[in-house]
Parts: C-alpha cells; structure tokens; sequence
C-alpha cells in the first residue's frame, strides 16, 4: 500500500499522478493532489532563491 506523505492519502497500487521521490530514508510517494500543489511550491520556491 502507497500512503502519501503530505496528505496521508493511501492507495492500493501506484495510480495515475502519483510521484515517487527516493530519498536516502527510501521512497516517498506523493499523490496527484498534492504533486500538483508541490509542484506550484517548488516553482515558487524556486523563483524566491533566484532572488
Ligand atoms: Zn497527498
């Protein structure tokens, strides 16, 4: 079973627009929702450090 680790979500198998990122503490699953609203924070995040 998958369980995000933002939200808590959990799924059976690997949906649809589900992440899977590997860290040293192994792998790290991240729903559609939240990968999407990720996505938005690293792109922000990423514009504040240019400055
Ligand atoms: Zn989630």
């Amino acid at each position: 079973m998958l369980i995000c680790a933002w939200c808590g979500a959990n799924a059976e198998a690997a949906p649809l627009g589900w992440t899977v990122e590997f860290t040293r503490r192994g792998p790290k699953y991240m729903c559609d929702h939240c990968s999407r609203e990720n996505l938005c924070a690293i792109e922000g995040r990423l514009e504040t450090e240019l400055f």
